[in-house]
C-alpha cells in the first residue's frame, strides 16, 4: 500500500464543518495523508506521519476538487456563430439545441468520445474532480444510449436528458415523443445512467410532460434533476421539490413560493433539493443572473456548476463560475467555493467528494495561491497547480 503525504499546506479548505475554521472548515499549516485513494489523516503539518511519498504544497492553499454537477459534454460541432449573433443583439431561445442535435447524430462514436475526453480533461486541469455529464443531443433511442455509454466511460455521474427538447421530427406530436422517451429510449439509456433530467421550460417540455418523464425515470431507479426556471417563471422548481429532486438547476426566475418550496426541503434531512446556479449561462446569453443572496438568505442549499454546453455556456471552468458568482451574484468567496465543491456534492447526493476528511475520496487541488479567496480575486488566471483524483496526480 502506497501512501502520499500532502505537506506544508498554508490553508486547507476541508468543508468539514464538524470542526472549527468557519463554513469552509479551514485549517492552517496542515498536512493530509492519502492512502488507497482516500484521505487517511488530516492534522497539523508538524504532526504529519511518515509516508512513502510527499507532495510539498509550499504553503499554498489546498481545496477539495470542484464538483461540477451540471454539464452537457456529449455533442458534435459548435455554435460560435450563434454566440456572435447573440452578442450582436439576438435573444437566446434554446432553439439552437436542434442545431447541435443534427451534428451529434451525424458524428461517429469516436468523434463524440474525443470531444467528451477533451472537455473532461480541460475541466480536470481547472480542478474539477467530479463532473456530471448529460446526454440530450441525440434524441433517438440509439443516439441517447450511445451518448450515455460514452459519458459513462469518464464519469459515474451520468444523466439521461432525452427530454432536452422535442426533436424536429416530433414537432407536431410531442405526446408521441414523450412516449418514446418513457418507453424504448429510457430502457436503452437507463443501464448507463444514474439520473434523469428534463428541460421544463416554455418551448421545451410543459409540467405534465416533465412530471410523466421524471416519474418514469424514478420508476426504474434513476434520481431526479430538473432544468427549471431558466428563461422565465414556471413550474419546474416546484415540480422538482414535489418529486424529491436532488437538484433544480438554473433557478434564474423564482417566485417567493419557489424559494419557500426549496427552503422547506432543508428540514427534510437527507432529501434536500439543491438550487444549482449556472452563471456561465447568464454570462453567455447576456441575461440577468439568478438571485443567489435571496436563496442563501432563505436557507436554501446552493450549488454552482458550469452548464458546459456548446450553445448557452461553453465553459468548463469552475473557477470562472466562482468568480462570476462572487462578482455578479453577491455570493461571498467562501459561499461560492463551498457551492462549487460541497454544494455540487449535495446536488449529486454524494458525501465522499466535495469534502476533505478521513474516509473521503482524495480528490483535491493545490492552488498557485495562498488562499481560496484568489479564485475570485484573480479571475481568468490559471491558479490550479496540481490536481489529485483518488489520490492520483492528474
Ligand atoms: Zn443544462
Amino acid at each position: 500500500m502506497s501512501s502520499l503525504l500532502v505537506d506544508d499546506i498554508g490553508e486547507l479548505v476541508t468543508n468539514d464543518v464538524g470542526g472549527e475554521g468557519g463554513p469552509l472548515g479551514i485549517r492552517r499549516d496542515a498536512a493530509l495523508l492519502v492512502e488507497e485513494g482516500r484521505v487517511a489523516w488530516i492534522g497539523p503539518a508538524r504532526d504529519a506521519p511518515a509516508a512513502d511519498r510527499r507532495l510539498d504544497a509550499g504553503g499554498a492553499a489546498v481545496l477539495p476538487g470542484f464538483v461540477d454537477s451540471h454539464a452537457h459534454l456529449v455533442f458534435a460541432g459548435d455554435r460560435a456563430t450563434e454566440f456572435a449573433a447573440r452578442m450582436a443583439g439576438q435573444p437566446y431561445t434554446g432553439g439552437g439545441i436542434r442545431t447541435t442535435v443534427g451534428a451529434t447524430r451525424a458524428a461517429t462514436d469516436d468523434e463524440l468520445r474525443a470531444t467528451v475526453r477533451r472537455l473532461r480533461g480541460e475541466a480536470m486541469r481547472q480542478g474539477t474532480t467530479t463532473m456530471e455529464i448529460k446526454s440530450g443531443y441525440g434524441l433517438t433511442v440509439a443516439d441517447e444510449a450511445r451518448s450515455l455509454a460514452i459519458a459513462a466511460e469518464v464519469s459515474e455521474e451520468t444523466t439521461f436528458l432525452g427530454a432536452h427538447v422535442v426533436p424536429a421530427e416530433y414537432a407536431d406530436r410531442p405526446d408521441d415523443y414523450v412516449g418514446l422517451v418513457c418507453g424504448p429510449m429510457l430502457a436503452a439509456a437507463a443501464p448507463h445512467a444514474r439520473w434523469i433530467d428534463v428541460f421544463c421550460e416554455r418551448g421545451a417540455f410543459d409540467v405534465d410532460h416533465a412530471r410523466a418523464i421524471l416519474a418514469c425515470g424514478q420508476a426504474v431507479g434513476l434520481g431526479v434533476r430538473v432544468h427549471a426556471n431558466q428563461l422565465g417563471p414556471g413550474p419546474g422548481v416546484q415540480l422538482g421539490v414535489e418529486l424529491g429532486a436532488a437538484s433544480v438547476d438554473h433557478c434564474t426566475h423564482l417566485t417567493d413560493a419557489d424559494v419557500d418550496a426549496l427552503a422547506s426541503t432543508r428540514v427534510d434531512g437527507g432529501h434536500t433539493t439543491v438550487a444549482t446556479l449556472l452563471p456561465g449561462a447568464e454570462f453567455s446569453t447576456r441575461s440577468p443572473y439568478p438571485d443567489a443572496r435571496r436563496l442563501l438568505d432563505a436557507g436554501v442549499t446552493v450549488a454552482l456548476a458550469t452548464d458546459c454546453n456548446p450553445g448557452s455556456s461553453y465553459t468548463s471552468s469552475m473557477p470562472f463560475c466562482v468568480a462570476l458568482a462572487v462578482r455578479e451574484m453577491r455570493m461571498t468567496p467562501a459561499e461560492a467555493v463551498w457551492a462549487a465543491t460541497a454544494g455540487g456534492a449535495r446536488a449529486l447526493r454524494r458525501d465522499d467528494v466535495g469534502v476533505l476528511r478521513p474516509g473521503a475520496r482524495a480528490d483535491l487541488m493545490v492552488l498557485d495561491a495562498p488562499s481560496h479567496l484568489h479564485l475570485a480575486y484573480r479571475p481568468g488566471v490559471p491558479l490550479i497547480r496540481q490536481v489529485l483524483r483518488n489520490g492520483v496526480p492528474q
